[in-house]
């Protein structure tokens, strides 16, 4: 996706805005100034579009401290031109508490609304008028008003994973179990997600992205779902791969080089006595042998810092954590020795037989 800026930190999360953001104000200034609109305009456009997005970044946190109050903490929040994403560590499995934070955002904006509605002389005409002009108060405020009713009435379209989307898969979990009540939820995102490119060619470019956004998004969300589903009753022993090569602490990062080349494994454990001490990764092993290292130990370069799995743990846990780490590569223990390693291409073997099985 590119790069994004940090700008701040609220509550302890991570405030970034995506370089296209800088895109969206460059495109406002060269529209206006094509419309041929004064200095005061341009800078009541630039203002109006930075309130929209304190607006969203509230939305966003609204999700994050409901999340917070399960225990489920928010990485960062990011602000794209097309809207905000909370990126929560994990979504609640708990229908109830999904229903809450989903609810949160939107509830954010209501409240927003609320508060502006004593300035806005509110005439009720509000789809028949336009923005109106932004450079008076009045003006301003009526079409923050506005956007932030609007910002809700698009939140309540139940497309999965949008939060409309998510309260209509709490509450059918409610009923049907998380498995179904996801399969169902992404089916309609995905529908209404075409319906949103389709729509959004004849009027608003956003929305086609927004569409593209919400189909990938409830498709891989369900794969995911789906395949916890057939994970569940399995543990790291049912998984973990037991062929494999690995270091003593007496080889060298050449020793290395050539173990790397005589297989497919990318990263390579040092074992001692049954015990993972060490691991060398493919990257780490070239950088070793650029910097003159070929006859260096590999205890004195390996990463002593690594994380490792119990034999016994969850496949389900260590798949949602796996997800989250590109390249996770996990020794797995049994009373702390060395029983083998596995990671998510292993995991996602792993769920291919099954589902194959199961057929
Ligand atoms: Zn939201």
């Amino acid at each position: 996706m590119g790069r994004s800026f940090q700008i701040g930190r609220i509550a302890g999360i991570k405030i970034l805005i995506h370089w296209t953001f800088l895109l969206l104000l460059g495109f406002i200034v060269f529209s206006e100034m094509r419309k041929g609109s004064d200095t005061t305009a341009i800078v009541a456009n630039i203002g109006f579009v930075l309130a929209l997005f304190l607006c969203v970044m509230l939305h966003e946190l609204g999700h994050s401290l409901a999340a917070k109050r399960y225990g489920i903490a928010t990485k960062h929040i990011t602000l794209l031109p097309i809207g905000g994403v909370a990126s929560l560590e994990r979504i609640p499995e708990d229908p109830k508490q999904e229903l809450w934070v989903a609810l949160a955002g939107p509830l954010v904006n209501v409240v927003i609304a609320l508060l502006l509605l004593p300035f806005v002389g509110f005439t009720g005409s509000f789809f028949a008028q336009s923005t109106g002009n932004l450079a008076s108060t009045q003006g301003f405020l009526y079409s923050l008003f506005r956007v932030n009713v609007i910002l809700v009435l698009f939140n309540a379209i139940p497309a999965f994973p949008m939060d409309g989307g998510r309260v209509l898969r709490a509450l059918l979990a409610m009923q049907l179990g998380r498995i179904r009540a996801t399969n169902i939820a992404s089916a309609l995102g995905r529908i209404i997600a075409v319906g949103f490119v389709f729509f959004g060619l004849f009027t608003n470019p956003f929305l086609v992205l927004i569409g593209i956004f919400v189909y990938f998004g409830a498709q891989s969300e369900n794969v995911v779902v789906q395949q916890i589903d057939l994970l569940k009753n399995y543990t790291v022993r049912d998984a973990m791969m037991t062929n494999f090569v690995t270091l003593t602490p007496a080889d060298t990062v050449k020793d290395a080089a050539d173990k790397l080349l005589s297989g497919s494994d990318q990263d390579l454990i040092v074992i001692d006595n049954d015990r993972a001490i060490g691991v060398m990764t493919r990257l780490l092993i070239i950088d070793s042998l650029r910097g003159n290292g070929r006859t260096t130990a590999v205890v004195d370069v390996m990463n002593r810092d690594f994380a490792t799995v119990q034999i016994s743990d969850r496949l389900t846990d260590v798949y949602v954590n796996a997800q989250q780490k590109p390249g996770a590569f996990y020794p797995v223990l049994e009373k702390n020795q060395f029983r083998g390693v596995i990671d998510l291409t292993n995991i996602n073997e792993f769920v291919a037989i099954r589902a194959s099985l199961s057929q």
